[in-house]
C-alpha cells in the first residue's frame, strides 16, 4: 500500500516537474527573446522586475511551479536582472530539479527490495568445485571452468599461473539464487520479495520483523542475512565489519575474451586489485570485470576499463557498473536473543579474494543448524545461541585470521614492493611454493609457507613493523 503510494507520488512528481520544466523554460526564452529584440521592452521589463518584482513574484508564487520560478525571479530581482535571465536560468533550473527528482527517488527506495532472488548480479561468482560438492548445488549453474590466471604487476610485469584441474569455475548468480530459492520453498519456506524489512524488534517471546508496507512478520526467531547493507545491525546494535572495501562490477559482451586477469597497484585499484574473467553463455561470450580498492569505486573502473582492450568490448562511455560495499572480516558478535546473522551480513568474506559465496553457504547452514535444535528445545536465550559463534569460528577462524593478517599487510605495501614479490614470483622460486599450497577456497596454507620464505618474510615483517 505504503509501496504503491510512494510510487503514484513520485510518478506525479516526475510529470509535474518535467511540465514545469519546460514552462519555466520557455519563459525563460520569452524574457530573452524580448530583451535582445526590443531595447524598449527590455528596459519595460527591467523596471517591471525592480519596481514589481514582488508583485511579478506573487503572481508566479501561486503558480505550480511556485519553488523554482520564486527563485528564479527573486534571483533576478536582486541581482539587477543579471543572473537568472538565461543559461544561469537553465542551469539553476537543471540543478534545482535534479536534486529534488534524487531526493524522491531516494525516499521511495526506503520501501522497496530487489522483486527477484539474484537480481541484479553484483557478483562475479567464482567458486571452487567444492561448493557443489558439499552443498549439492546442481552442476547446471556453471558456466565454464577457469584454468589460467594472468597476474599484472603494477609496472606492468605479468606472471601466469596455470592448474591442471579446475580449481574455479564461474557460476550464473542469478540461477544460482534462483536455485537457492526453489531448495527453501521446497523444504517449506514461504518466500516475501519486493520489500524491506525496515525494522527488527526482538522482544522477549519473539522477533517482529516490521517491513516498509507496513506488514509484520512475528517469529520465533530470525537470521539476518541482508548482505552488506547494515542498517538493521545499527538498529539493534549488531556493529559493523571492520574492514571492508568498495566495489564496481559489470558483465559485458566480449568478442575476444583472454584469461582470467588480475590487476594490482595503487593506480589501478588502491588496497585491492581489479579483474577480468571470460564467462560463456549459449548467448555467446562474456567478460565479467570489476575491481575492490579503498575509493571511489566508480572512477577507478572508468580507468581500469581501457586496460582490457583487447578483450574487445562494447564503447567504454556506456559501461555503468553495479557499485557495492564489500565486508573483508567478521563482525565481532554474531547473536544475540532470538537472532543469528549470516553471510555477508557477518562479513563472512574471505579477506584475501573477497570471495563470499563458500563462507556465507557454511555461514548459513551452521545458523540453520544451530537454529533448529534451539527451536525443538525452545532455547533461543543469547547464550544458547552462542553455539553459533563457536560453531562457525571452529570452522572459519584460523583461516579468516591468517587471510586478515596478510590482507592487512598487503594493504600497506607500496607499489614498488609489490614489484619485488613479483619478481621474487618469477625468478626466486616463490612460484613452486605457490603450486604446491595454494587451494582456492583455503589460504592459510600458502600463507605460512609464505610468512617462512625468507625473502617474502623480510617484506612482510617490514610491514608489520613499520
Ligand atoms: C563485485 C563483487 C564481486 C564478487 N565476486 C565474488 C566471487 O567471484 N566469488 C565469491 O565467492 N564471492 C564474490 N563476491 C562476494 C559475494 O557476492 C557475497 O559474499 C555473497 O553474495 C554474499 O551472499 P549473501 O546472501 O550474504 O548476501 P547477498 O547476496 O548480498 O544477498 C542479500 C540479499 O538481502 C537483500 N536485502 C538487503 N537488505 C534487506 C532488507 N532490509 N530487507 C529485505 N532484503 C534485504 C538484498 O537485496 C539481497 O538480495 C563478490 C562481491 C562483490 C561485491
Amino acid at each position: 500500500m505504503i509501496k504503491r503510494f510512494s510510487l503514484t507520488l513520485l510518478a506525479c512528481c516526475a510529470i509535474l516537474t518535467a511540465q514545469t520544466k519546460v514552462e519555466t523554460i520557455l519563459k525563460s526564452l520569452e524574457f530573452n527573446l524580448t530583451m535582445t529584440s526590443d531595447a524598449r521592452a527590455k528596459v519595460a521589463l527591467t523596471q517591471q522586475k525592480a519596481g514589481e518584482g514582488v508583485k511579478a513574484m506573487e503572481a508566479l508564487w501561486y503558480r505550480r511551479d511556485r519553488d523554482n520560478a520564486y527563485m528564479i525571479v527573486m534571483l533576478g530581482h536582486l541581482s539587477g536582472n543579471k543572473l537568472a535571465v538565461g543559461a544561469d536560468h537553465l542551469i539553476y533550473g537543471w540543478v534545482f530539479f535534479g536534486v529534488v527528482i534524487l531526493l524522491m527517488f531516494m525516499i521511495g527506495a526506503r520501501w522497496a527490495e530487489h522483486p527477484n532472488a539474484g537480481e541484479p548480479v553484483h557478483c562475479t561468482g567464482i567458486i571452487a568445485p567444492e561448493v557443489f560438492r558439499e552443498f549439492s548445488i546442481p552442476a547446471d549453474v556453471a558456466l565454464n571452468e577457469l584454468r589460467r590466471v594472468r597476474f599484472h604487476s603494477p609496472k606492468g610485469q605479468i606472471v601466469r599461473f596455470q592448474t591442471e584441474q579446475a580449481e574455479a569455475v564461474i557460476i550464473d548468480r542469478r540461477a544460482f539464487d534462483a536455485n537457492l530459492k526453489t531448495l527453501a520453498c521446497a523444504s517449506g519456506a514461504r518466500i516475501h520479495q519486493g520489500v524491506k524489512a525496515a525494522n527488527i524488534e526482538i522482544r522477549r517471546d519473539c522477533a517482529v520483523v516490521q517491513c516498509a508496507d507496513g506488514r509484520k512478520h512475528k517469529a520465533r526467531a530470525c537470521i539476518l542475512a541482508t548482505g552488506s547493507a547494515y542498517t538493521l545491525h545499527r538498529d539493534l546494535g549488531m556493529g559493523f565489519p571492520p574492514v571492508y572495501l568498495n566495489c564496481a562490477q559489470v558483465e559485458l559482451p566480449a568478442s575476444c575474451p583472454g584469461d582470467v586477469e588480475i590487476f594490482l597497484g595503487r593506480e589501478v585499484a588502491p588496497k585491492g586489485f581489479a579483474w577480468a574473467a571470460p564467462v560463456q553463455r549459449s548467448e555467446g561470450s562474456f567478460a565479467r570485470i570489476g575491481l575492490m580498492c579503498e575509493g571511489d569505486a566508480a572512477t577507478y573502473f572508468a580507468n581500469f576499463l581501457p586496460r582490457l582492450e583487447k578483450w574487445g568490448l562494447p564503447a567504454f562511455a556506456d559501461v555503468r557498473p553495479r557499485q557495492r560495499m564489500l565486508p573483508l572480516a567478521p563482525i565481532r558478535k554474531t547473536y544475540c536473543d532470538r537472532l543469528l546473522i549470516a553471510g555477508d551480513a557477518a562479513g563472512f568474506v574471505k579477506p584475501t579474494t573477497g570471495g563470499g559465496v563458500f563462507y556465507g553457504m557454511i555461514s548459513a547452514s551452521i545458523a540453520a543448524s544451530v537454529l533448529a535444535e534451539a527451536l525443538r528445545r525452545d532455547r533461543l536465550s543469547e547464550s544458547e545461541l552462542s553455539s553459533y559463534q563457536n560453531r562457525w569460528q571452529e570452522r572459519l577462524m584460523e583461516e579468516i585470521e591468517a587471510q586478515l593478517t596478510l590482507r592487512l599487510l598487503m594493504q600497506r605495501l607500496t607499489d614498488d614492493e609489490v614489484e619485488t614479490i613479483f619478481d621474487l614470483w618469477v625468478t626466486d622460486g616463490l612460484m613452486p611454493l605457490i603450486r604446491k599450497s595454494a587451494a582456492f577456497n583455503h589460504h592459510r596454507k600458502l600463507i605460512v609457507a609464505m610468512i617462512r620464505y625468507p625473502a617474502m618474510r623480510k617484506i612482510l615483517f617490514r610491514k608489520a613493523l613499520f
